[in-house]
């Protein structure tokens, strides 16, 4: 097993709350809610059928499924299963059926491409370079997206501006460079602001957030973050890279 393999996920620091952490209502909130469910509302309209919700199921995205929900827009919400998530991350679905009676598609990488690498390279050949990172990232994720988002006009993320620096100039509503409209209804929002509509409306979430990681990816590739590190710190930690998969690559 590589040095890198060898940091596992489960390694992190004793268990906080999340909530208890990071959650404060801001007198900027109420605005911020009220806006970024117009957002959704005016998404909704112009797009109709073609508008999906990619949802990562991290809490950023909770909190847009609850929008989505609470105010029954009729927005279908999406998810990829790369086949290396944490069970923790997976247990979102039913909960989420259960809370909202809203299922989640859910879009698979093609198993044949995936035996296929994985024979070639190995089950740890993100470990051994960008490019098989970046291949496995195509494979289990990049390919199913494509699939998610076929014939749709508008897609649903939950970019925040306060993630990276890569993320820092996230538009509420952008050309995905594909010919979609990409919309974050939520990028003005702080962190604390999150965990405080979390707090507030009961939503559900990951509980590895509640251990230090609040970018949660597949299980081989995410690991907890330290005081002062960068959100993403945790996702390829072993990378100089700017933490990002693909499906948010600027054009
Ligand atoms: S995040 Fe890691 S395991 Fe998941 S698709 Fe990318 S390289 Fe593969």
């Amino acid at each position: 097993m590589s040095e890198v393999s060898s940091l596992p996920w489960a390694a992190a620091p004793a268990a906080g709350n999340a909530i208890g952490l990071y959650a404060k209502w801001t007198p900027t909130l109420d605005a911020k809610i009220a806006a970024a469910l117009q957002r959704l509302t005016d998404a909704s309209i112009e797009h109709g059928d073609g508008l999906v919700q990619s949802s990562s199921l991290g809490v950023e995205d909770m909190v847009i499924t609850d929008l989505i929900a609470r105010t029954q827009l009729p927005i279908a919400i999406s998810t990829l299963d790369t086949g290396k998530l944490h069970p923790e991350t997976l247990a979102l679905l039913p909960r989420i059926q259960e809370r909202y009676g809203r299922t989640v598609e859910v879009f698979k990488p093609v198993a044949d491409a995936v035996i296929q690498f994985v024979r070639k390279e190995g089950d740890d050949a993100m470990y051994k370079s960008i490019e098989l990172r970046k291949a496995c990232c195509g494979i289990r994720k990049m390919e199913p997206l494509g699939r998610m988002l076929k014939g749709r006009s508008a897609w649903i993320t939950g970019l925040r501006r306060e993630q990276s620096g890569a993320r820092g100039d996230v538009a509420f509503d952008e050309d995905d460079g594909n010919g979609r409209r990409k919309i974050s209804p939520i990028a003005d929002w702080t962190w604390a602001e999150v965990w405080a509509y979390v707090e507030k409306y009961d939503v559900p979430y990951n509980p590895l957030h509640d251990q230090f990681m609040p970018s949660i990816g597949c299980a081989p590739c995410t690991r907890a973050i330290a005081v002062g590190e960068d959100f993403r710190a945790g996702r390829w930690w072993w990378e100089d890279s700017t933490k990002e998969c693909g499906l948010h690559a600027k054009s």
